[in-house]
């Protein structure tokens, strides 16, 4: 349904056809982007570095004194209104879970991504722009071994009618769902399944699926000091007759986009977990609670089986 197909010339690693990519892998080389933020409206520009086995994924301030980093961890998580923020120490980087989305479903376990500014932009509002910086940097195997995220009982968190869940499972599997009284939006579900190896269908799948607004928030939120940079063109807006900027690129692209986020959000472990995760009108804040329940329970299992 997407009119924007994306291949990736070398996602693989040589882990071999049918293994889940048992080594780490970063950027072959630097890739670059510049855009707006959401909500500062400042013009910052991103460069996609390759970083060593077992760095992660951190953030660079480039414009502050001293380079501060910023690991993409859930140890460094600021707060969660709208988008996700990082923080360590004075420095820290906004609306990070498109990016993060990208480089986690593209395989990317450790890269450098250098910011001139306090938040990642929002280019479409997609992270259709992070998968064709990482296809331009292309992908290269590392030799330490991945470690996978093994749930070993559920979890889940709720707040009013939202909530999420995670049970354990021999694979990722995520699932969303989202309701709302607008009729162009409405109730919504989709899953999807990460599958490091096939980076194509996250490209296709969930990676074109733009930010929504509705149109009754947008003046309050601008005097919260929030979206300035948010525009027609890189967010949905839906109002009571419909959408103001059609047409839509999949006939569930919100309910697609907020599995988006969920997927970089959760990206903040490390990596995905091997879990099946469901939720229901959930938000950054649940998202990123729900990791933190998924992380306590792995600690918990490992202090168990000592
Ligand atoms: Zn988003």
């Amino acid at each position: 349904m997407t009119s924007h197909p994306v291949t990736l010339s070398n996602p693989a690693s040589p882990g071999g056809a049918g293994s889940l990519g048992p080594v780490q892998q970063t950027l072959a080389t630097i890739a670059v982007a510049e855009g707006v933020g959401l909500h500062s409206g400042e013009t910052v520009g991103v460069r996609l570095c390759p970083a060593a086995k077992g760095q992660g994924r951190y953030f660079v301030r480039t414009d502050l004194p001293g380079q501060p980093t910023i690991p993409a961890t859930l140890a460094t998580v600021d707060q969660t209104i709208l988008s996700t923020e990082l923080r360590q120490g004075e420095a820290t980087i906004r609306t990070v879970e498109h990016l993060l989305a990208a480089l986690v479903s593209c395989g990317i376990d450790n890269a450098r991504l250098e910011v001139d500014g306090p938040e990642i932009p929002l280019l479409d509002g997609s992270a259709l722009g992070w998968v064709e910086a990482i296809q331009a940097a292309g992908v290269v195997a590392q030799t330490q071994p991945r470690s996978p995220l093994r749930l070993q009982r559920p979890v889940s968190l709720q707040w009013e009618d939202a909530w999420v869940a995670a049970f354990p499972a021999d694979h990722c599997r995520l699932t969303y769902g989202i309701d709302f009284d607008l009729p162009a939006i409405g109730e919504q579900w989709f899953s999807w399944q990460p599958n490091p190896l096939n980076p194509e269908d996250f490209a296709n799948t969930l990676a074109p699926a733009r930010t929504f607004g509705l149109a009754h928030q947008i003046d309050y939120l601008r005097s919260q000091g929030l979206i300035r940079g948010g525009s027609l063109e890189n967010a949905l807006v839906c109002g009571p007759e419909g959408w103001l900027n059609p047409p839509l690129r999949f006939d569930n692209e919100p309910v697609r986009h907020k599995l988006l986020d969920l997927v970089g959000d959760l990206s903040l472990l490390g990596a995905l977990p091997q879990a099946h995760v469901v939720a229901y009108r959930a938000s950054h804040r649940l998202h990123v609670g729900l990791a933190q329940e998924i992380a306590q329970a792995m600690i918990d299992h490992s202090q168990e089986t000592v």
